[in-house]
């Protein structure tokens, strides 16, 4: 009788776990029970969560409290880069195995509109999207998460510990993607044939800008030098930091620019010295800065912007001078949002050429580390040498 009451106080126990995210109610970051979540349909995956790495947007949510939590719900569990070990399968799941080394996308398209349909929901066109850790859906802080094996995708073999750093790369697989496309409708401007946009050798002659020095600018750095890209990075940040540490270490030329923005036309015409200036990826989400500069970009260059600023900026600027500069040199100014599954099966290969290439950089991303039960110090720590916040569950 007593081990069966004890099997009974554990089964009990069980059923909730503890979780990290934001309450109707209140403001900031909380942690509190949910119940631990059941395969509800027979495609669905278990998955024991393993480390959940924190992002801007988290940052943001919190420390401005926006949320968006769903109909029905007091509560949203967040943080959406995730890295985990299925628990448990379907019986009609048929690509993964207890113990396989997971990440589980974040968007979850609206059912209706065509693109989501084909799984492109990165390209939602009625906006009706949710988002695991964002929008309407609980994200990772927690233990276990059920998902459909759709949405899942597998670590191979030596990309497990870098998990959490999938999501984010995906965003830089995307945004390298939208360069590609939109550049496959002009010539290289180096003229070597074997250097078109739509080759595998396309970084070749390619000349690229990187604004900002976060995870996603690094990211970005990193899948550009893979390519053979020649980059240079610009960010606020100062010289001296281990982003910009990073930034060099992937072979990218860096300048610094002023608190807002200031010298960034310089810092565009050095890349231009004695280049042509192919591509310009904006990571930093500074509006002004970003459209001051398409004055200064070369012809026939493309320009992605994949910064969401908060809140509302007014600023004054020759319109005239900006438009003439768009038509006239044939530019392409994309934004880019999201990523969708083929993105993160890109960042999963990725991984290992980035550290192949550049001596297992990506060990050194994440540079801090809290249990789930330190998610308060984790939300409230700041510092201009973190890279990569990651929250260990268990
Ligand atoms: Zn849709
Ligand atoms: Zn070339």
């Amino acid at each position: 009788m007593a081990v069966e009451r004890t099997e009974v106080a554990e089964k009990i126990c069980e059923r909730t776990m503890f979780s990290v995210g934001m309450k109707r109610a209140e403001q900031g970051v909380h942690g509190f029970m949910l119940p631990v979540p059941k395969l509800a349909s027979p495609t669905q995956v278990l998955v024991r969560v393993k480390e959940v790495g924190l992002d801007g947007t988290d940052f943001t949510m919190v420390g401005h409290d926006k949320k968006d939590i769903a109909e029905g719900r007091d509560e949203i569990v967040i943080g959406h880069e995730m890295m985990g070990i299925v628990e448990e399968i379907g019986p009609n799941v048929v690509s993964f195995k207890p113990g396989d080394n997971v990440t589980i996308t974040v968007r979850r398209g609206c059912g209706l509109c065509w693109p989501c349909k084909q799984g492109k929901s990165d390209y939602c066109l009625t906006g009706q999207f949710k988002e695991r850790g964002l929008h309407k859906l609980d994200g990772f802080l927690t233990k276990y998460a059920v998902e459909e094996e759709a949405n899942i995708v597998k670590l191979q073999p030596g990309t497990e510990k870098y998990g959490i750093l999938v999501e984010p790369l995906s965003i830089a697989e995307k945004a390298l993607e939208q360069v590609r496309r939109v550049q496959a409708r002009v010539p290289p401007a180096c003229g070597h044939t074997a250097h078109k946009w739509t080759r595998d050798h396309w970084g070749a002659c390619k000349t690229a800008l990187v604004i900002g020095g976060g995870t996603l600018g690094c990211l970005t750095a990193a899948l550009l030098r893979i390519n053979g890209v020649t980059t240079f990075a610009t960010s606020r940040t100062p010289e001296e930091s281990f982003k910009v540490k990073m930034l060099r270490k992937l072979g990218c030329d860096y300048m610094r620019v002023g608190e807002s923005g200031e010298g960034i036309e310089k810092v565009v015409e050095h890349c231009q010295r004695d280049r042509h200036l192919d591509i310009i990826i904006e990571a930093a989400g500074a509006s002004q800065l970003a459209l001051s500069i398409i004055p200064y970009m070369s012809r026939s260059s493309v320009y992605v912007l994949t910064g969401i600023p908060r809140g509302e900026q007014l600023a004054t600027m020759d319109t005239n001078r900006l438009l003439r500069h768009i038509v006239r040199y044939n530019q392409a100014i994309v934004g880019s949002v999201n990523s969708n599954r083929t993105h993160f099966e890109m960042a999963v290969d990725d991984i290992l050429k980035i550290n192949e290439k550049f001596g297992n950089i990506l060990d050194e991303f994440v540079t801090n580390r809290f249990k789930l039960s330190e998610y308060k110090q984790a939300f409230a720590y700041e510092s201009k040498d973190a890279l990569k916040i990651a929250i260990e569950i268990d």
